[in-house]
């Protein structure tokens, strides 16, 4: 193990007043801290009490001299954001000091328009600069934003709508992808026609992919507004550090997302610190994280993190094959990235086109690419190796709730090691593929089995994390402290012990390098994108022809796993393939389009337990063809056979 890794993450957890406290220091303030940790109402952790600060103040105006800190390098004409839509044939570059301009506008029309302080607001947008604008300045005057991904339907916005209650609500006509607009404001209309609560205003930035409908005295066009209500120049407002910066909702084991909610100080210095301690970037360096800004990887690491750090950010719109499998690495040269941020599926997707479609553009830029979302496979890890001539192919390990790397390879701490050898490097990582190495800043894991007893190495349980989590990860679930602790901290295993669950399976081999092995729970992972099970269920659940549900995750080579659902239907129903698009549509409706059903079958019962739990082990493992297991617990075994002659097509 790396001795610099060793000693600062041991002090990371045996000294976090110290750790933290000088990373605090390189970040800016109106006022510090007076408390690193407040742990005195665990697990409710609060990280630099007493300090107050601005996550745009420290995002832009550091950047260009308007925070008095003397010794910062002057980036007023450094590129702050470059966006990329290869589809549009468009780009665009925002220079420090031309975001602080119309972040101020945006902020202006903000709070002009009744937005304060602690009010919501909703963000409908595709990948466009104006989304990241429209986050900073609610940032900028204290407002709490939610960005919701565009990819999202009607329901699952009109959830989040009465969820969050927003004074205000921002979209764009349409957004662009695989040669395509896909039109966004209907879905805007529509939700706002279902939810309970009303927004008073909707700005729509008027791209000209799309012709929004107006709703009269609400909806008003993003130009037209920054005309009447922007200004020069708003104050930031100064936020505690433990004042809520974002809510961002996630799927978990029941039907209604999660809003994970983010505090500004620890947020700050965790992303400020993960930028040169884990993805090793520095000065003008240009980061592309290929996400989306619906995803928290697009919040931490398009948004914030790069900025944080003064760098360069790339905002991308399109796919990874639009127009062509070559694009993302002509991005790669186009504008010099030197750490790219993606999945493991970008990856799968790309490695089916023949390596001349992809392969030719000049990677030298190219430091390192970071991977996240989903466990990565070796011929994955080996493709990506060879596409970038030996590039580090770093994986990393985090969830929406945590907000940056629970597992990593450290590669701005420890040298890494790519050659395949047997031996350990004395110093530094070696990677392993599908290993997302230690644990980052912060973060003691345990695996445990069902007791809660620690697992010896390479055997699987359950991932945990000992109390105190670090600083960034959620304050609580938005508006619902009971349900913070049940997802997180109730684990019976645990009776006297709280301890933070992450609901995955992992392993740490005898070299002492974990694997993250996939979702114990309800959750499944669809090309990297976090789906709940029962969300899809209960749209199924709405069509009328529809008794009983199941939906599970089942593996799949491109996308890690794809939702696939077995269902009862009502006695006078005929399981057709009409009924089952009109199933699938529902779910594209009501979910979004991500969560489409690889494949429904028709049965006539359902595998369950006596008390009435259907036992989902056995409905995935004959679907990926393994043994179903223990069934001591099922009431009608005959339900198994039942199912495996659906999926058997018999
Ligand atoms: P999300 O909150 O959508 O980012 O999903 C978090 C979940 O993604 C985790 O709980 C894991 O199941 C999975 N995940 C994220 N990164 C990795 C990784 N590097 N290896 C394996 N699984 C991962």
């Amino acid at each position: 193990m790396g001795k610099k890794y060793e000693e600062l993450h041991k002090l990371s957890r045996e000294n976090p007043d110290k750790f933290w406290g000088d990373i605090a220091e390189e970040v800016f303030w109106y006022k510090k801290w007076d408390n690193v940790l407040d742990d005195s109402n665990s697990p409710f952790f609060r990280w630099f009490t007493g300090g107050v600060t601005n996550t745009c103040a420290n995002a832009i105006d550091r950047w260009i001299g308007k925070t008095g800190e003397e010794e910062l390098p002057d980036k007023s004409d450094q590129p702050a954001y470059i966006w990329e839509s290869p589809d549009l044939g468009l780009s665009r570059t925002i220079t420090y000091k031309q975001l602080y301009e119309e972040v101020n506008e945006f902020a202006g029309v903000l709070k002009n328009s009744g937005v304060g302080k602690g009010d919501r607001v909703i963000i409908y947008m595709p990948m466009i600069p104006e989304a990241c604008v429209a986050a900073l300045a609610c940032s900028r005057i204290g407002a709490i934003h939610s960005i919701v991904f565009a990819g999202f339907s009607r329901d699952s916005l009109a959830f989040r709508i009465d969820d969050a209650k927003p004074k205000l609500l921002i979209c764009a006509d349409a957004g662009y992808r695989a040669g395509k607009a896909v039109p966004l404001k209907g879905i805007v209309d529509d939700a706002l026609d279902m939810a309970s609560h009303k927004p008073e205003l909707v700005i729509i930035k008027d791209r000209g992919l799309a012709k929004p409908n107006i709703v009269e005295g609400r909806d008003v066009f993003w130009k037209d507004i920054l005309k009447e209500k922007g200004e020069d120049f708003v104050e930031c407002e100064k936020m505690e550090s433990t004042d809520p910066l974002y809510i961002l909702y996630t799927s978990g084991t029941t039907g209604k997302p999660k809003g994970v909610l983010r505090d500004t100080g620890g947020h700050l210095v965790a992303l400020y610190h993960s930028m040169g301690s884990i993805y090793d970037v520095r000065d003008k360096d240009v980061y592309w994280a290929a996400s989306d800004i619906g995803w928290v990887v697009g919040h931490s690491y398009i948004i914030y993190g790069p900025l944080f750090k003064g760098l360069t950010s790339i905002i991308y719109e399109g796919t990874p094959i639009h127009p062509d499998a070559g694009v993302w690495f002509r991005v790669i040269e186009k504008y010099k990235v030197n750490c790219l941020f993606t999945s493991p599926t970008a990856f799968r997707i790309l490695k089916k086109y023949p390596e001349k479609d992809v392969f030719g553009a000049d990677l030298s830029s190219l430091r390192a690419i970071f991977l996240a979302g989903e466990p990565l496979d070796a011929p994955t890890y080996k493709w990506a190796t060879k596409a970038t001539g030996n590039k580090p192919i770093v994986d990393h390990y985090w969830q929406t709730e945590t907000g940056w790397a629970i597992l990593a390879g450290h590669l701005g701490t420890e040298k890494v090691i790519t050659e395949e050898t047997e031996s350990l490097p004395e110093n530094g990582f070696k990677i392993k593929p599908g290993s997302p190495t230690w644990p980052s800043w912060g973060w003691e894991l345990k695996i445990v089995d069902e007791e809660g007893n620690e697992k010896p190495a390479g055997e699987k349980g359950y991932l945990v994390a000992m109390p105190p989590t670090p600083p960034g990860v959620l304050l609580t679930v938005y508006g619902n402290d009971e349900r913070y602790i049940d997802s997180y901290y109730n684990d019976k295993k645990f009776e006297d012990n709280i301890v933070y669950t992450t609901g995955d399976y992992a392993i740490i081999d005898e070299d002492g390098y974990y694997y993250v092995l996939g979702r114990a729970d309800e959750v499944i992972k669809v090309a990297g994108h976090r789906l709940g099970t029962r969300e899809i269920e209960e749209a199924i659940s709405s069509h009328e022809s529809v008794a009983e549900v199941c939906t599970i995750g089942v593996a799949d080579e491109e996308k890690g796993s794809v939702p696939v659902a077995m269902v009862v239907l009502k006695p006078k129903y005929d399981g057709n393939d009409e009924l089952k698009k009109a199933i699938n549509n529902i779910v594209r409706k009501n979910v979004g389009p991500i969560a489409s059903l690889h494949r429904i079958e028709f049965v006539t019962k359902l595998p369950k337990t006596r008390s009435g739990k259907i036992i989902r082990r056995v409905i995935k493992n004959l679907f990926e063809d393994k043994d179903v297991g223990d069934l001591s617990t099922i009431e009608d075994p005959s339900a198994v056979d039942v199912v495996r002659k659906a999926i058997q097509g018999k």
